[in-house]
Formats: C-alpha cells, sequence, structure tokens
C-alpha cells in the first residue's frame, strides 16, 4: 500500500486558520456574492506552492428547455470572458482601479 507523505506548511495571513485548513492547503472564509435568486461562494485556497480561487456557481435555470439553453451559452461565453479578464488582464477589470468620476474633467 501506497503512503502518502505530506509536509506541513505553516499557516497564510489570509488563510482561516481552523478546520478548514489541512496539513498542506489553507483556505480563506468563503465570501458569498449573491445576485437575485442566484449565488456565488469564493474560497482562496493554497495548496503546496499553488494558490487559486475556487469558485461555486448556483445559478437557477428557467423552467422552459429553451431558455435554460439559452441561459447555459450566455453563462458559458461570459465565463470565458471572466477567466479572461481575471487571469489575463487583472488590471483591465472594469471598477478596479477605474475611477472614471475622479478622472472625468468638468466642460
Ligand atoms: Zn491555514
Amino acid at each position: 500500500m501506497a503512503r502518502i507523505q505530506r509536509d506541513e506548511t505553516p499557516h497564510t495571513a489570509w488563510c482561516a486558520r481552523d478546520h478548514r485548513c489541512g496539513l498542506d492547503e489553507h483556505r480563506s472564509a468563503a465570501k458569498v456574492v449573491a445576485g437575485g435568486t442566484g449565488r456565488a461562494v469564493v474560497t482562496r485556497v493554497r495548496a503546496g506552492d499553488v494558490e487559486y480561487a475556487e469558485v461555486h456557481l448556483r445559478i437557477p435555470l428557467s423552467r422552459r428547455e429553451d431558455t435554460a439553453r439559452t441561459q447555459l451559452a450566455t453563462l458559458l461565453r461570459l465565463l470565458g470572458q471572466l477567466l479572461d479578464a481575471v487571469i489575463a488582464r487583472p488590471y483591465a477589470v472594469p471598477g478596479r482601479g477605474e475611477r472614471p468620476a475622479i478622472s472625468r474633467r468638468a466642460a
């Protein structure tokens, strides 16, 4: 029987420092974003030397099959845009670093 050897890693500045952390995995408290009847739960995770955001989405779908398919197509398209914005262009995300009301000149 193979035995998995894992080295304990210290807690981070942002992890929950409780039962959510493991020997070599540290997890933040979950942040919940609600919109309409849907919600997203985001957790920051460090596993070994890799760090990532874990996102769980719950999005209600229409009972009408054609509308549900449209909703799923929209979800897939926007998730692709979201991943691109967060991973490839983190400083281009609207609302981050942009302060149009301050930079706008009075006419
Ligand atoms: Zn921890």
